[in-house]
């Protein structure tokens, strides 16, 4: 069975006077993703890949069509059901910072995931922390650093080990490295291509650059203007 399956998802944004405009911005999208898979999503800024993303994830309602998981329906999931699908399901965001509170160590924001979904117990938070960000090859040093004070490809790194303290099987990487130097961006999509092997996560991995998709992909769905207009191998 694929880990996930979504079939004929809309969302619509309704905007104007009254509501009555309405832009369809994912329009009747199927696709399946297998455990440890990569459903690469590329097209052009506007097309609705983001949109796409965070309704799969149920961070946006839907406003039609099934989202399965593990074969269960999660489009109606609600209150605790949705939290707990929270841990099993995370989004990488093109802005690393945007996931971060600036007042807020590197430590803490690594650990405040695990507290909030008690993932471990208090006396091994502090081993646990160290394997993420182990994991993520950061130095230790910077766990009592502020994010104002890392790089872009630092704080990006961070992101990928709060969402690993999660232990997800399905991450949404929303244009991970669009806006870091081509080198530290190929650094980045190394780490996620060698975290995918290691834990056997399925991503849905979206960008508008075909190259780097076509890089981390098993297969490569095409967007146009709210709809998959095909899929490459
Ligand atoms: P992409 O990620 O491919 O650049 P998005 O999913 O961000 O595309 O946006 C798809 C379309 O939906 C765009 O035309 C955008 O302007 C519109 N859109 C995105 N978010 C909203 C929103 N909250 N309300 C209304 N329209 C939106
Ligand atoms: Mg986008």
């Amino acid at each position: 069975m694929e880990l996930l399956k979504v079939e004929g998802l809309r969302k619509y944004y309704y905007s104007g006077l009254f509501k009555k405009e309405v832009h369809r911005a994912v329009d009747g999208v199927s696709f399946e993703i297998g455990r440890g898979k990569t459903l690469g999503l590329v097209g052009k800024s506007g097309c609705g890949k983001s949109t796409l993303g965070k309704t799969v994830l149920r961070l946006l309602e839907p406003t039609s069509g099934r989202v399965l998981f593990e074969g269960q329906d999660i489009s109606g999931f609600k209150g605790s059901a949705l939290k707990s699908l929270g841990t099993r399901m995370q989004i990488i965001f093109q802005n690393p910072e945007s996931c971060l509170n600036p007042r807020m160590k590197i430590y803490d924001a690594v650990a405040e995931p695990l507290r909030l979904h008690r993932l471990c117990e208090k006396d091994e938070e502090r081993g646990r922390v160290q394997e993420l960000i182990e994991t993520v090859s950061l130095s230790e040093e910077l766990l009592f650093r502020y994010p104002g004070e890392l790089s872009g490809g630092q704080l990006q790194r961070v992101a990928i080990a709060r969402a690993l303290g999660m232990k997800p099987e399905f991450i949404v990487a929303d244009e991970p490295t669009s806006m870091l130097d081509p080198l530290v961006q190929a650094q980045i999509l190394s780490l996620l291509k060698k975290l995918q092997t290691e834990y056997e996560i399925s991503f849905l991995f979206i960008s508008h650059d075909l190259r780097v998709v076509e890089w981390m992909s098993d297969e490569v769905a095409i967007m146009e203007a709210g709809k998959i207009v095909g899929f490459m191998q």
